[in-house]
């Protein structure tokens, strides 16, 4: 049977009243758990009593949020009688939340049952990790720009693959190869013996991680050598002189470990072992789990290989597999026409706006928490200033003493005055981004069209559940389960002549 935990909690205004008493919480989750077939799991009930929600310092809540992280396996979900209980804000509210979907464990407030799975709960979660993204793409993006320029000039922008190191160029000709990539002294002679050993065809892959290992071949950070990372090393193009770089194959100046022959003998001795069932690697396709084959109903999936130095990227059907191969660019590109379709009426954006608003305001407040405990600081020093002034005055402290005393506070105050400014930076800025955000959460194709591959992801799921391919086109497209209520209450329109999938179970035909 499914193991459930109480959660509850009584403000010092509440206690007086009827029917909140912890007591009281406790009955009614347990009356819920019973009738949903959940079991109070051992020392299952967790309680705070008098103290504010404001924050999640909270000694019950705590302990529940680390019986959770520990004890997750044998947990199903935690009770409450209301959301509210939980935090009072909604900052973290999603914080607490995403403790409890990181451990694959349900939240559920009893007297509000869906609250967390509302369409303006799931809105605003992607919202706030669109904010964070979109933080971070802007940190992100110089340094991609730069790395990007060194992949054309032909120089490995990373961490070393596997046999080589990262390495100052003695003789660098401009700034993009200043710091290069060289073979491993000591693991690439092992690393081309273990393509030559491979491409001879006399070691399975279980085989060859074996010998390597014999052969002293150890992983950077220490440990056991792992198949997976034989694996990789095998099918990187690298170690004949090609790099892989965000989906794009481009020619290297580092020097190959390999000639391109031995490589692509490898890949077939790989390709005729796959064939005795072994699984497929995973790679990022951005589709994987939205695209399905109208045909059969069945999943499409991602598929990368090399052939002819030429990198090949598709989506195919899993079962029908003949005839159904799309190349992923073209399939990606249809997505976003879909993303055009959706339009969302000036009153949701609204109502979502004051809701980033709320969560803006939890921002703000820990912020000015932050600045306050720096003017603090500030003050601090300030006292200590003067106090020295008394001393050197009153001559208990030498003028030199005192100089040096000082030059160390001011050193200490400029340093509180920087982090000062950065405080009200970060606000202004966050102030921005929900704001830019709201906005462009209402032109949703663009906002889509510029995203990081994994905030795609969130958007898709946002909006879609699954969309149907036949013939390499997306004819027809599931709205999410977050959408639908939207479409059905106006609240989000669907430019579509035909293409929302009628079902049985919904009423969502344009
Ligand atoms: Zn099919």
């Amino acid at each position: 049977m499914k193991q459930g935990l109480i959660y509850s909690r009584v403000s010092t205004e509440e206690q007086a009243k009827e029917g909140q008493s912890i007591a009281a919480q406790i009955n009614l989750c347990l009356v819920f758990m019973e009738q949903n077939s959940y079991l109070l799991a051992k020392d299952g009930i967790y309680k705070d009593e008098g103290k504010s929600g404001t924050n999640t310092n909270r000694p019950g809540l705590q302990t529940l949020l680390q019986r959770v992280i520990d004890d997750h396996k044998n947990l199903d979900a935690v009770f409450i009688l209301d959301t509210d209980r939980l935090a009072r804000n909604t900052l973290d509210h999603l914080s607490i939340k995403a403790i409890f979907q990181k451990h694959s464990i349900k939240l559920i407030s009893i007297s509000q049952p869906m609250i967390d799975d509302s369409p303006e709960g799931k809105f605003i979660d992607v919202v706030l990790a669109g904010a964070n993204a979109l933080q971070s793409q802007i940190t992100g993006r110089k340094t991609s720009k730069v790395m990007e320029q060194k992949v054309k000039a032909g120089w490995w922008a990373g961490v070393a693959p596997f046999g080589y190191i990262n390495s100052i160029n003695p003789n660098p000709t401009s700034n993009l190869n200043k710091r290069i990539v060289t073979p491993d002294p000591i693991r690439g002679p092992l690393i081309i013996k273990m393509f030559k050993l491979y491409a001879s065809s006399s070691f399975s892959l279980d085989a060859l991680v074996i010998k390597m290992a014999d052969l002293g071949l150890i992983p950077k950070n220490g440990g056991k050598l792992q198949k997976s990372l034989v694996h990789h090393t095998l099918r990187n193009p690298f170690y004949y002189g090609t790099m892989m770089w965000k989906g794009k194959l481009e020619k290297g100046k580092h020097k190959p470990l390999i000639d391109h022959d031995t490589w692509l003998l490898c890949q077939r001795v790989m390709n005729t072992h796959n064939q005795n069932g072994s699984r497929k690697r995973k790679h990022n396709f951005l589709l994987n789990g939205f695209i399905y084959c109208d045909d059969c109903q069945g999943r499409y999936f991602g598929e990368q290989h090399i052939k002819k130095d030429k990198l090949y990227r598709h989506y195919y059907c899993g079962s029908c597999r003949r005839g159904t191969y799309t190349n992923i660019d073209k399939l990606e590109k249809q997505v976003e026409k879909w993303f055009a379709k959706v339009e969302m009426t000036e009153e949701y954006a609204d109502e979502l706006r004051s809701k980033a608003k709320d969560i803006l305001e939890s921002i703000r407040g820990t912020t000015n928490e932050e600045r306050q405990g720096l003017v603090n600081q500030k003050t601090a020093i300030k006292t200590k200033i003067r106090a020295a002034e008394d001393n050197l005055l009153d001559g208990t402290l030498k003028k030199d003493k005192y100089q040096s005393i000082t030059a160390r506070l001011e050193s200490e105050l400029d340093k509180i005055e920087v982090e000062l400014s950065k405080t009200s930076r970060d606000y202004s800025k966050g102030l921005t981004r929900v704001e830019r955000l709201i906005d462009m959460a209402q032109d949703i194709k663009q906002t889509y069209h510029d995203a990081e591959p994994e905030m795609k992801r969130e958007y898709l799921d946002l909006f879609f559940a699954k969309f149907m391919v036949k013939d390499g086109k997306i004819i027809a497209a599931l709205p999410s389960e977050y959408i639908k209520p939207l479409i059905t209450s106006g609240k989000l329109t669907v430019r579509i002549k035909n293409g929302w999938l009628p079902r049985e179970d919904s009423n969502l035909e344009p």
